[in-house]
């Protein structure tokens, strides 16, 4: 008998974009929208980050991630930057499907650059955002 003909018959295959996800390792700061980073700039009173040229694609390397990631560090600055870019981050994740995101996210070095550790954070803010905001989404 064929090896091929052993096989198992598959009689139906579920759409692979309905079904339930979960993002194991995402930097927060890579995640937010050019909308936001610009408008996060504007009332801060900083220069418009430049959008990638052709929109937004996979990062050519360490040194592009670093580099974006650098850029939008620059311009998060208050609690309520953080909050958002935290809820839209699971607005967009929910969209995807995703249930589950594993979120990396570095306080310190945010809160040296804000002159407090505890500077990104709001008690207020850290369960609703680790309960997704309402989305359908959690993160941890
Ligand atoms: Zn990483």
């Amino acid at each position: 008998m064929p090896a091929a003909s052993r096989l198992p018959t598959i009689t139906s295959v579920r759409d692979l974009e309905l079904l339930p996800k979960a993002h194991l390792h995402v930097h927060l700061e890579s995640t937010v929208r050019w909308a936001t980073l610009r408008e996060i700039a504007a009332a801060h009173g900083l220069p418009a980050p430049p959008a990638p040229a052709g929109g937004p694609r996979p990062f050519e390397g360490f040194r592009a991630f670093g580099d974006h990631n650098s850029l939008v560090r620059d311009c998060l600055r208050s609690p309520a930057d953080f909050h958002r870019v935290a809820l839209e981050f699971c607005e967009d994740e929910a969209a995807q499907g995703t249930r589950y995101a594993e979120v990396t996210f570095t306080a310190a070095s945010h809160g040296e650059r804000l002159g407090s550790p505890q500077a990104p954070w709001r008690p207020s803010w850290r369960g609703s955002v680790r309960e997704g905001g309402g989305t359908g989404s959690s993160a941890g």
